[in-house]
């Protein structure tokens, strides 16, 4: 009887040890090599906050703007377009039905920000609803939004919920334990729109991790899933839902190791949610934490801010140039709005994988700006008409896998 009880105990320490050294294979993100950096050589990284616009009143989130464009932090700001009649807006948080609102939104992005939707309302949307909320936009701005976050469980999400997870079995587990459905990619839903979605939108975020620096996560965003082809590409996000997660990701050292490591963050947040405390006189001020953490970031030259939709575009300039380099061509093709923006982005020559045919002048020297770089190496650079979804970056089967097991194990330890 002891030695059956011993053995099993042995089993079940080796099972246990074989299945924390597989979870931290699977989990393990390799030191990411970085030839191309999509900021300027005088930057040690690059920062895209995405305000979720849940719970938006004035009393609690122009406090937190006013702080962030007295630091010159330019970010994304989502919006509904409509208010949905199964919520308060004085709760849910308000729409451009509110005249007020409509021209707080336009002075934010006459201020630099990017405004995106959120969804077109805070509550399922029809196929029109949808249509006419990307039409809004583009009233307003000129175009149509480089990218979406969609909002909660809206039933209108393309391939949301468990159909972002890859294997049938986990997939039922989520599914079970979820119990939403998404019908945005389900043709005989009122709620379909994916037809259209490559037309209106290039980029949609999609898992949420707890780590700053989210391309060491997910280095191929923007990405095509080749489960999804006709969906927008996809890109990660970095959680700081509310005011004291904020500061917590941007912790001193946190922030040091991401410039080290040329580190690039998509942080996902709600500036309605906790940012702010009501003090003595009445008035909302911002948490402690979460102004020194905003002041440090905002003061620092090393970091560059910038809307997520700019800094995905430059990651599509990058995986351009790194794919026709990787094919051994000498001419590549970037769309005309990187015209003149190429000095916004970097190259570590030392890094160059050895596989890319390229002189050996092209491998000296220091980091330097990608546009005279890629003059001294003999590039041509044209610029012309170019789809941003043309030609994507696919994610690996491997990567896929990565992705979202380290996200299902993260709802599980710390949820996002
Ligand atoms: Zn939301």
């Amino acid at each position: 009887m002891k030695r059956i009880l011993q053995r099993a105990a042995l089993v079940t320490v080796v099972s246990l040890s074989a299945l924390a050294i597989g979870l931290f294979l699977i989990l393990r993100v390799p030191p990411p090599s970085r030839p191309l950096l999509p900021f300027a050589e005088d930057k040690a990284c690059a920062v895209a906050i995405t305000d979720d616009t849940d719970f938006f009143q004035y009393f609690t989130t122009q406090p937190v703007y006013d702080v962030l464009d007295s630091l010159g932090i330019r970010l994304t700001k989502t919006i509904w377009v409509f208010d949905h009649e199964k919520n308060d807006p004085a709760k849910a948080g308000i729409s451009l039905r509110d005249p007020h609102y409509r021209a707080w939104v336009l002075r934010a992005r006459e201020r630099g920000h990017e405004i995106t939707l959120h969804s077109a309302s805070s509550g399922d949307d029809t196929r029109e609803r949808t249509l006419a909320a990307f039409d809004t936009i583009r009233a307003m701005t000129g175009e149509y939004p480089r990218l979406e976050i969609f909002h909660s469980g809206n039933r209108e999400a393309l391939y949301w919920g468990g159909k972002r997870i890859p294997n049938r079995f986990l997939r039922g587990l989520y599914d079970l334990k979820m119990k939403q459905r998404f019908e945005g990619d389900e043709p005989s839903s009122p709620l379909y729109w994916l037809d259209v979605a490559r037309a209106r939108v290039r980029y949609l975020r999609t898992f949420t991790f707890n780590e700053l620096d989210t391309w060491a996560v997910n280095p191929t965003m923007p990405y095509l899933d080749p489960s999804t082809p006709d969906a927008p590409l996809w890109f990660a996000s970095s959680n700081a839902r509310w005011g004291e997660k904020f500061a917590q990701l941007f912790a001193r050292e946190k922030v040091e190791r991401l410039k080290r490591s040329h580190g690039v963050s998509v942080v996902y947040t709600h500036f309605g949610l906790w940012f702010t405390e009501r003090s003595a006189g009445g008035a909302h001020r911002l948490r402690s934490d979460v102004r020194e953490a905003m002041t440090r970031i905002g003061s620092d030259p090393a970091i560059e801010f910038l809307p997520a939709g700019e800094l995905l575009d430059r990651l599509r300039w990058q995986q351009w140039i790194a794919a026709g380099l990787a094919a051994g061509e000498r001419t590549i093709r970037l769309p005309r709005d990187a015209e003149g923006r190429l000095s916004d982005l970097s190259v570590e020559p030392a890094k160059l994988p050895r596989s890319w045919k390229l002189p050996e002048a092209a491998r000296r020297g220091g980091r330097r700006d990608l546009a005279s770089w890629a003059h001294d190496a003999g590039l041509t650079l044209e610029f012309a008409e170019r789809a941003y979804l043309d030609a994507p970056a696919r994610i690996s089967g491997w990567e896929r896998w990565r992705l979202t097991w380290t996200w299902l194990v993260t709802q599980l330890i710390s949820p996002t």
